[in-house]
Order: C-alpha cells, then sequence, then structure tokens
C-alpha cells in the first residue's frame, strides 16, 4: 500500500537529494537510494494545516548541511514528535515522527527539482486516529 517513487515526473531522486526551504537558509542532504519511500499527505491537526506531501528516511539519512540555527522546533500534544521549520520563511522541512521515533519524514516539496503536485494518489495518512493512541 506504500507509495514509492524514484521519481517525480520523470525527475529522478538522487541518491544524495539536496533539499531547502524557500528562503535558502536551511539546507538538507537526504539520503535516498530507494528513492522516496512511503510517499504520504497526513490528516492531523498541524499536516492538515501544513499540507506538506512528506516521505520517510532514517534519522542517520537527514543531514543538515546549512542553517541549523535558523530552524525552529515546533511541538504540541504528546509533545513526542518533533516538527521543523525554518524561522525566516517560515517552512517545514523535515520532523521526527510520533509514530515511529527512528525516522524523520520531510517535506517533499523541499526537494530540488521535485514538483510533489505531480504525484498522483498520494495515499492519506490517518492522523486523526493516530496509531499512538490506540495501542493495545
Ligand atoms: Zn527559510
Amino acid at each position: 500500500m506504500a507509495l514509492n517513487l524514484t521519481e517525480v515526473d520523470s525527475v529522478q531522486i538522487l541518491i544524495k537529494h539536496k533539499a531547502s526551504c524557500h528562503c535558502g537558509a536551511v539546507e538538507l542532504e537526504l539520503s535516498l537510494p530507494d528513492g522516496l519511500v512511503d510517499i504520504r499527505c497526513c490528516d492531523c491537526s498541524l499536516c492538515r494545516r501544513k499540507g506538506a506531501i512528506v516521505a520517510s528516511v532514517p534519522l542517520s539519512e537527514l543531514k543538515i548541511l546549512k542553517g541549523e540555527k535558523n530552524l525552529r522546533l515546533y511541538q504540541f500534544n504528546t509533545k513526542t514528535a518533533k516538527h521543523y521549520f525554518c524561522s525566516i520563511c517560515g517552512i517545514y522541512t523535515h520532523h521526527q515522527r510520533r509514530s515511529n521515533p527512528d525516522q524523520y519524514g520531510f517535506n517533499v516539496a523541499c526537494l530540488e527539482g521535485i514538483n510533489p503536485l505531480k504525484i498522483d494518489n498520494v495515499p492519506t495518512y490517518d492522523g486523526v486516529y493516530h496509531p499512538a493512541d490506540h495501542d493495545a
């Protein structure tokens, strides 16, 4: 069911793909040997305001190349997830997941040359009914 892609609208996802916020203060490098993995949007109270399409990487596969000091952290509810955004332009870049703290979700729209609106049928992740809220 997970949506994985190695290219978007004929643009190849690179093994080391750069990403940046809108103003360029924050630059990331993502290791994406398998392309975009587990592409989704989420309907939780934060994501539905943000409207971002995200994909997943293990924590070790996201490097901040530039502008770490410009990142701001936003936390709410259980304060487990860590949502980062650029303090200058306000763009969400990545977050450490609550559903899987070993992963970052990142903003596909921040990837150099990638237009996430060209991705068809992005699955919606049920963030209203969060998996961490209903563990047996
Ligand atoms: Zn910025």
